[in-house]
C-alpha cells in the first residue's frame, strides 16, 4: 500500500507495536497519548508463545527474553497444598515457553521500536472524539485540538476507549464482577519457584498470584508480581485493613508474606478492574480498533497484551497486502482476527467464575475437574495450546508455521523506504 498518515491513539502495548510496524512499513505514524510522559501502568505481565513470535518479528524477543523471566510452567493449589492444575509449556513441544516480564521493560522496549521506526510520539494528547471529513478522518483532543486529517486512525485506548462506541456498531461492554491488587515485589533469594507463574486458591473467591518478571535493571534484584484478586465492592474494606490483610496471606500462603514486606497501604497496590469488551466488527470508514479497546478480557487466561501484539502485526499484514484498497485492508484485518479473538473471549468468560467468582460450587468443581481432565492426554494439551496463546476455536489453532515459538530466530521485519 501507499504510504499512509496515520494516528495511532494511545501508547500502550498494542498502540506502540502497531506503530512499530506501521512505521516499519514505511507509513508516516503520529502516536497520540493522554499522559504528558507516556510510561506503563501496573506490575507485570506473561508474554505467551504468540506474544514472543511478534516481538521476533520487531527484533526485539531477545531483549524481552533477557529482561524477563522465562516461564516453564503453571502451577495452583488450594490453600491445603492440594494440586489443581499443573500445565507445562513443555506439554506442547520442548522449545515452547512464557516470558513473565515487567510491564515498564516491555514499554519500554516496544517505545524505542516505535521510535526507532521513525513514529512520532505526542503526549499530552487526550483524544476524546474522532470525525470523518473529505478524504479522511480527524481526532480531537480534550484540549480542544484537532489532530489530522489522517488516511486511517487506530484506536488502542484501552478498554475504556472514547473513541469506539461513538464509531463502530454494537460494541458491547460488561463489567467483570472481581478485580485485583497487584504489585511488582521483591522475588525472595530462596523462593523455588523462579520459573513457574504459581496461584494459590481458596475456594472461587480468594487467589493469588506471583509471576516472576525478571529485572528491570541488569544488576536488579528479581522482581515478581504478585496479584490477589477482590470481589465486587471490596476495594474500599481491603484499604481499611492492610494490616488484616497481610495476615491472610500469610495464612493462606506463608511462603508470600515476606513479599508484602514493601506493602504499608494500599496506595502500594494497584488496583485493577476489567471489562469484557465485545466489538463484533472492530473497523468503520477510516476507523480500526485493536488491543483492550476491541477485546478487552478478564487476565484469567494471560493473553491480553497477546493479542493485542497480535492486533498490531496483523494489521500492518492486511494493510501491506491490499493494493491500495484501505477498506478492503480493513475488512481483512476483521476477518483474520474474528476467530482468535472470539476463541479467548469466550474462554476467559467462562472460565472466569470458576477463578473469581462468590460461588462455592465453582471453586469446588474446579478442584474436582481440572486435576482429572489434566490426565487425561487430549485434554491436556488442549489446555496447554489455549495457555500458549495459539487456539482459534476448539478443533483449531493458528498457523503453527507462522507463530512457531522459534523467537530468538525469526527473522525482524526490516524497515522499508516510503513509497
Ligand atoms: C491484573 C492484570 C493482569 C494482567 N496480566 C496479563 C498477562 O499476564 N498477560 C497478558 O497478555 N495480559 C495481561 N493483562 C492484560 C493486559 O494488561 C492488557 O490486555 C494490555 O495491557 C492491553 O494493552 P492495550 O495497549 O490494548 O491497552 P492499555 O494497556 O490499556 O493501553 C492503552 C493506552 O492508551 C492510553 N489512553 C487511554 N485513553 C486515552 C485517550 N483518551 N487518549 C490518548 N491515549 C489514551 C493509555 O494511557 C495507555 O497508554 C492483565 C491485565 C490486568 C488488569
Amino acid at each position: 500500500m501507499h504510504r499512509l498518515e496515520i494516528a495511532v491513539c494511545g501508547a500502550g502495548t498494542t498502540g506502540l507495536a502497531a506503530a512499530a510496524f506501521l512505521a516499519r512499513a514505511g507509513h508516516r505514524v503520529r502516536v497520540l497519548e493522554r499522559f504528558e510522559r507516556p510510561r506503563p501502568l501496573g506490575a507485570g505481565l506473561l508474554l505467551q508463545p504468540t506474544g514472543l513470535a511478534v516481538l521476533a518479528q520487531l527484533g526485539i524477543d531477545r531483549e524481552a527474553i533477557g529482561a524477563g523471566a522465562r516461564i516453564e510452567r503453571l502451577t495452583g493449589e488450594t490453600a491445603g497444598g492440594h494440586r489443581v492444575m499443573a500445565m507445562a509449556y513443555a506439554d506442547l513441544a520442548p522449545h515452547y515457553f512464557g516470558v513473565g516480564i515487567h510491564r515498564a521493560s516491555l514499554f519500554s522496549l516496544l517505545h524505542d521500536a516505535a521510535a526507532a521506526a521513525g513514529a512520532e510520539i505526542v503526549p499530552d494528547a487526550a483524544v476524546a472524539v474522532s470525525a470523518t471529513v473529505s478524504g479522511g478522518r480527524t481526532v480531537g483532543d480534550l484540549r480542544g485540538r484537532t489532530h489530522g486529517p489522517f488516511d486511517l486512525v487506530v484506536d488502542a485506548t484501552g478498554m475504556r476507549s472514547p473513541l469506539r462506541d461513538g464509531t463502530v456498531a454494537r460494541a458491547r461492554v460488561r463489567p467483570f464482577r472481581y478485580g485485583a491488587v497487584w504489585r511488582a515485589v521483591r522475588l525472595p533469594a530462596d523462593w523455588p519457584h523462579r520459573s513457574d507463574l504459581r496461584q494459590r486458591y481458596e475456594s472461587a473467591r480468594i487467589m493469588i498470584g506471583v509471576l516472576p518478571i525478571g529485572r528491570l535493571e541488569a544488576q536488579g534484584e528479581g522482581l515478581a508480581a504478585l496479584f490477589w484478586s477482590l470481589g465486587p465492592g471490596e476495594h474500599a474494606a481491603w484499604s481499611r485493613d492492610i494490616p488484616g490483610w497481610r495476615e491472610s496471606v500469610a495464612r493462606l500462603w506463608p511462603a508470600v508474606a515476606p513479599m508484602l514486606a514493601e506493602v504499608e497501604s494500599a496506595a502500594d497496590m494497584a488496583y485493577a478492574s476489567y471489562d469484557d469488551v465485545v466489538v463484533p466488527v472492530p473497523i468503520a470508514e477510516r476507523y480500526v480498533v485493536l488491543g483492550d479497546a476491541a477485546h478487552c478480557t478478564s487476565p484469567q487466561l494471560g493473553q491480553g497484551a497477546n493479542l493485542g501484539l497480535l492486533d498490531a502485526t496483523l494489521l500492518a499484514a492486511a494493510l501491506d497486502t491490499s493494493d491500495g484498497d484501505l477498506a478492503g485492508a480493513l475488512e481483512s484485518y476483521a476477518a483474520i482476527r474474528r476467530r482468535h479473538v472470539r476463541f479467548y473471549q469466550t474462554a476467559s468468560r467462562w472460565l472466569t467464575p470458576f477463578f473469581q467468582s462468590d460461588s462455592r460450587l465453582a471453586g469446588w468443581a474446579r478442584d474436582l475437574a481440572l486435576p482429572i481432565a489434566g490426565r487425561i492426554p487430549y485434554v491436556r494439551r488442549q489446555m496447554v495450546e489455549t495457555l500458549c496463546g495459539i487456539k482459534t476455536g476448539p478443533f483449531s489453532r493458528l498457523d503453527p508455521g507462522r507463530w512457531e515459538p522459534r523467537y530468538a530466530l525469526a527473522e525482524p521485519v526490516r524497515a522499508r523506504q516510503p513509497a
